[in-house]
């Protein structure tokens, strides 16, 4: 083995850190970046988020998750993007999988730079999942997977490449939450939201998001990448996450353990509630009226 051929591997393994602490320094220390990663191992049968479900992830104090639904929609979607990448942070995406096949190219723009594309339903139906059969849902469900797999990684798997779904509306039913969990893929809520699907400005959105980041003090949020409050206001954010002692924490697909906090006693799901007053108990599936489409209004999660 000559020196050069001995050496090429040393080399290579410097070029590879020095690419790596180049990037880091593109950022430098005073980017919000990443303060750690959590493994979300699907096979626990996880449904996550304190305003859906009564168990959420176990975050420190000022840890937060962030994650952005109903994209990618070109224009807002590449600005919370270069937000982001700005800041050296990192996101989880619930794509809409008829988005994601009008401009797959943005899913795999989410997948290079680093965040994980996960899954949303194909149609985001206006009736929601849990109005349809259990049958039609599943089918919305894994068109919706496919086509983000597809247009992220070129063809779908033989299983979900991101398994991470979060229900439109957050109107998910038991038999669909344990059918997701059978095939380990992790359901998410949300522990707290910016409202954003109601028009306000970029301020007013920041603002209302910090205060309630202050109060909870951790939590995994929910944004709407396609909002433009939200895409205007992402850099803002972002530098008052730093500003402010919060660390951004990345959740990653793989083997558990996941780490769990049970809600406290006396919980209840905010988003149950909400959708109640529109769509009818969980479980009970309550058809529209002829004409008149059961849709969330402008006060519900989408
Ligand atoms: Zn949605």
């Amino acid at each position: 083995m000559s020196l050069k051929t001995r050496l090429l591997p040393l080399f290579l393994g410097l070029f590879t850190a020095t690419a790596a602490a180049a990037a880091a320094r593109d950022c430098g220390p005073q980017a919000l970046g990443v303060a750690r990663e959590i493994v979300i191992d699907g096979g626990q049968r996880l449904a996550l988020g304190l305003e859906t479900y009564p168990r959420t992830l176990a975050l420190a104090d000022h840890e937060v998750v962030l994650t952005f639904d109903d994209g990618p929609v070109a224009g807002p979607t590449d600005q919370v993007l270069d937000a982001l990448k700005a800041e050296c942070a990192r996101a989880t995406f619930f794509l809409i999988g008829r988005h994601a096949a009008e401009a797959p190219a943005l899913v795999r723009r989410i997948i290079a730079d680093g965040h994980n594309a996960g899954y949303h339903s194909y149609s985001h139906p206006a009736r929601t999942l849990r109005l349809m059969s259990d049958e039609s849902a599943r089918v919305d469900i894994d068109k919706g997977i496919a086509a983000v797999d597809a247009a992220g990684f070129g063809a779908a798997g033989p299983a979900p490449r991101t398994p991470f779904f979060r229900f439109p509306g957050f109107a998910d039913t038991p038999e669909l939450v344990s059918w997701l969990e059978d095939r380990s893929i992790a359901v998410f809520g949300a522990d707290l939201w910016a409202s954003d699907w109601q028009e306000m400005t970029p301020q007013a959105e920041l603002a209302l998001v910090m205060s309630r980041l202050e109060a909870a003090r951790k939590g995994i949020v929910l944004f709407h990448d396609p909002r433009g409050s939200t895409a205007r206001m992402m850099p803002q954010f972002l530098r008052a996450l730093k500003e402010r002692g919060f660390r951004l924490v990345h959740l990653v697909p793989g083997r558990g353990p996941t780490p769990i906090e049970e809600a406290k006693p006396g919980w209840r799901s905010a988003t149950e509630a909400i959708i109640a007053k529109t769509l009818g108990p969980k479980g009970q599936r309550r058809e529209p009226q002829e004409g008149r489409g059961v849709k969330t209004n402008d006060a519900s999660p989408r």
